[in-house]
């Protein structure tokens, strides 16, 4: 049998080869989705009736990206109507799609369906291993060893055409690509099936908590899809611990655990353990009164080599309380896709996630750049709000420093199709474009001439955060934002949910370095002659982020790709919020 090792050799082996030439297998790529999918209705209305495989590379690739229009997602999604609704000729795929994704985003106030075929689940299984074979190069983990994953599948439904609804990640987890990529990596996730899908959060959450413990000489690393998820996992268990442990010592679970195959599942599988019961005991009393709770996770799990899960883009503001958790071990960040299509590796596992980029992998789809500027400088340029952008590029065009929206060609039948990313280009793995994601594009403050980005209230909130933290014991848990028109003059509502005491006149101060801290020329001007009012914090209730997260996840099915909006228009979020408000403060910052 193939050791792990031999399989990192291998499958790193194939990616040096696919990137060295990474130009030539974009083409390539090209090809073989146009020819497996020639002549389905979405083609045939842009591309009439060519015979693609009478043409050669350079050719297709000019007719393909001067006929095919770019699109959005809304472009698409009359022909992903029609398949959830049961059409069977062929729309966007030869092959049939029976399963559906929902992504993030909506189109016209609708669940954002995305194809999902085998290709999805082989290339997730694909990019599973390549990503372990370069964390193994650095931080080699034991073969046969244990994963300490928050995972979790949400529930799938049937569309009126049969066709089954879930997330990508439902969809992976419940794949037989998962038992593939354990047994081909040799790691393996310590909670069973019945644990991961078990759809709901707290439950979920426990158990996760209690086998990772149960196995914990055994765990060599912990991992989630996004580190919300860890960083939520571990404050559960400063509250739950206890309990934990008395289930450790009697064998036994909890009554919080109420769904039935979840504690028949975690039953059969734990035994009484009274001496690992109290060293755990132990630790947690030492790490609750003297430690903070600061290196949890190396004290509880002594074997493990690092934490990955994606920490960039709105995953950063986690990241100083990931840090705490893990006091001191290498936080490894997790690779670049989406529901759309996987895109790229982290080749440097080693780096820390502020500096992580991705080397796109080109056989997964075809990738177009399109050129942003932040300024209008050029003429014949289309502008689009936040950015004004250029003639999208190919892969082998895209130029070191610039930033660009990713558009993508997908063997699921999405034909250049914006993802409304901004990524740039910082490095190449040999052949290949080395992204770093910058944000989602799309502005999300905006009341009048003010245009601010997720990256600009995050840098605010971050200030801000500082200072709470440098002038109190208290800390931002979790924060989201608003643009309130309802009142005249419009302005900024941010609610922060904060741990631990801070006095009025600290989060006041916080308030105004907010308010002060939107350096957009539209904000300061409009803020000025006071078309914007003064920017208002609302501090909610311990407890709300958490709430809203259950809500929304619920709905939209899973918390796993759960991401706290930055921004929200949703009443049933603000209902919470508002619900919760507990203090509020004004900015003085143009008084
Ligand atoms: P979804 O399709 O709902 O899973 O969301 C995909 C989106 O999540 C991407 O388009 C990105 O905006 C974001 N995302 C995925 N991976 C990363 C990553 N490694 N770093 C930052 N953002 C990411």
């Amino acid at each position: 049998m193939e050791t792990a090792e031999a399989g990192h050799d291998d499958v790193i082996g194939w990616f040096e080869h696919v990137s060295e030439k990474a130009c030539k297998v974009q083409s390539q790529t090209l090809r073989r989705i146009l020819e497996l999918n020639s002549g389905v209705e979405y083609l045939r209305k842009w591309l009439g009736t060519v015979d693609v495989e009478e043409m050669d590379d350079n050719t297709l690739e000019t007719l393909f990206t001067s006929l095919v229009p770019i699109v959005s997602h809304a472009e698409l999604d009359p022909y992903i109507q029609r398949i959830a609704d049961g059409e069977t000729s062929p729309l966007l795929t030869q092959e049939p799609i029976t399963v559906l994704s929902l992504s993030s985003g909506t189109t016209e106030g609708r669940q954002k369906y995305v194809p999902f075929t085998c290709h999805s689940s082989q290339t997730t299984l694909q990019i599973f291993r390549l990503s372990a074979a370069y964390r193994s190069r650095y931080y080699p983990i034991r073969e046969g060893g244990r994963i300490l994953e928050f995972i979790y599948a949400g529930k799938e439904f049937k569309t009126p055409g049969g066709l089954t609804v879930g997330t990508a990640t439902t969809h992976i987890y419940s794949s037989k690509e998962f038992k593939t990529k354990q047994e081909t990596t040799k790691s393996f996730t310590c909670s069973p099936q019945e644990v991961i899908s078990g759809g709901d959060f707290g439950q979920c959450t426990y158990c996760h908590l209690l086998l990772g413990l149960h196995f914990s000489n055994q765990v060599e690393f912990v991992a989630s899809a996004f580190s919300y998820t860890i960083v939520q996992a571990f404050s559960l268990f400063e509250e739950t611990w206890r309990d934990i442990c008395a289930d450790l010592k009697e064998g036994n679970l909890s009554s919080r655990i109420t769904l039935p195959k979840m504690r028949k599942a975690v039953l059969a599988l734990i035994r009484p353990n009274p001496s690992l019961a109290s060293h755990i005991e132990e630790v947690c009393i030492e790490l609750e009164t003297n430690l903070g709770w600061f290196g949890l996770i190396p004290k509880l799990w002594p074997n493990a080599k690092y934490v990955s899960s994606i920490m960039t883009g709105s995953m950063l503001p986690y990241l100083t309380k990931l840090r705490h958790y893990a006091g001191g071990l290498p936080l490894v960040s997790a690779d670049y896709g989406s529901t759309e299509s996987w895109i790229g590796v982290n080749v440097d596992p080693q780096l820390p996630p502020e500096d992580v980029s991705f080397a796109v992998i080109p056989t997964f789809s075809y990738f177009e750049f399109i050129p942003l500027y932040r300024q209008r400088n050029q003429q014949d340029m289309c502008s689009d709000g936040d950015f004004v952008e250029e003639k999208p590029v190919p892969l082998s065009q895209v130029k070191l420093g610039q930033e660009y929206e990713l558009v993508l060609t997908t063997f699921t039948g999405l034909y250049r199709c914006r993802l409304g990313d901004v990524v740039e280009v910082t490095g190449f793995h040999k052949g290949t474009p080395k992204l770093s994601f910058i944000y989602r594009r799309k502005l999300i403050l905006t009341i009048n001439i003010d245009k601010n980005t997720e990256k600009d209230l995050q840098r605010v909130v971050d200030k801000a955060s500082q200072l709470l933290s440098r002038t109190t014991q208290a800390e931002v848990v979790d924060f989201t934002s608003h643009a309130d028109v309802t009142v005249s003059p419009g302005r900024y509502i941010i609610y922060w949910e904060i741990r631990g005491e801070a006095e009025d006149k600290a989060l006041e101060d916080c308030c105004r370095e907010m308010d002060a801290g939107f350096l957009d020329h539209g904000y300061v001007v409009s803020r000025r002659m006071k078309s914007i009012g003064p920017l208002e914090l609302r501090v909610v209730e311990r407890g709300t982020f958490g709430k809203v997260a259950e809500r929304c996840a619920g709905k939209c099915g899973g918390l796993n790709q759960f991401k706290t909006p930055r921004c929200t228009t949703n009443a049933v979020m603000l209902d919470i919020l508002d619900g919760s408000t507990v203090k509020r403060f004004h900015s003085s910052a143009y008084d």
